[in-house]
């Protein structure tokens, strides 16, 4: 069964007034990918361990997301006994969105059915939720795409477009040029390997209007030398930076420029 198979059976609208209330965007693109993984539900039997999914067919994606970096908010059996620092609670947001998804799923397909078991102990767990919501939570970018001549309404994806778009306004990955809207959020394996500059050397750019990303050198970059993205609007002041770097992103900027802005 395809993704859209599943959503056509799992009524997730209380799921997405969750997130507009909130302003909540990384439940969506977990519950996406869990619906996915539901979908191959009924499939061969797929094995989830040491925070990576393997198996047959359709779980490859998810797969290439287990390379991704995470926040470090899983907890439950499933990672107990893990190295690594302390592991904090995940965010509400993420477990209500679970149980949303949860009651959704046990609603369209039925308890008992595949789907529903996979959620209680199988592939899409509470845990494998908040672990995917937790590497989303740290990878996703905004797309961001010329606004429409005529209108200022942002092409929705997949229905998500209006809390996504508030949402991620001010506080996403790539360019905030004006005269473009936020379309959604995407996860781009490659681009995720980039590191944070308030001073980057690449600018990510959609420049042909869909989510096609485009990385392009701001400046001449020497042999070697490490390229950069900006997480967020380098126009903002240190202190903003600073704060949004740490909280979003567990880490203090020391890039050039916020060494050179440093007030001491
Ligand atoms: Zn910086």
């Amino acid at each position: 069964m395809t993704f859209l198979g599943v959503q056509a059976r799992a009524d997730l609208s209380a799921l997405h007034r969750l997130c507009e209330q909130r302003g909540a965007t990384v439940p969506l693109l977990a519950a996406r990918a869990a619906l996915t993984q539901l979908g191959a539900a009924t499939g061969p039997v797929l094995k989830r361990g040491e925070g990576a999914w393997s198996g047959a067919g359709i779980s490859s994606s998810l797969s290439l997301l287990s390379l991704l970096c995470k926040v470090n908010t899983s907890q439950g059996p499933e990672t107990e006994g893990l190295r690594g620092p302390p592991r904090s609670a995940p965010p509400r947001n993420w477990t209500e969105a679970y149980e949303h998804l949860r009651a959704a799923v046990g609603a369209g397909f039925g308890e008992g059915s595949p789907q529903a078991r996979a959620m209680d102990g199988g592939t899409v767990t509470a845990g494998a939720f908040t672990d995917l919501a937790a590497r989303f939570h740290l990878n996703r970018f905004s797309v961001e795409l010329p606004r429409p001549l005529g209108g200022a309404a942002a092409a929705g994806a997949g229905g998500f477009g209006a809390a996504l778009e508030e949402a991620l306004a001010g506080n996403v990955a790539g360019g905030t040029g004006g005269g473009s809207s936020r379309a959604g959020s995407a996860v781009y394996l490659v681009p995720s390997l980039f590191n944070h500059s308030c001073e980057p050397s690449v600018d990510v750019a959609f420049p042909g209007g869909t989510a096609a990303m485009e990385l392009r050198a701001r400046r001449d970059v020497a042999a070697g030398e490490e390229l950069t993205i900006s997480y967020l609007d380098s126009a903002l002041p240190r202190a903003q930076r600073q704060e949004h770097l740490l909280k979003g992103y567990g880490f203090e900027c020391r890039c050039p420029l916020c060494e050179e802005q440093r007030e001491d």
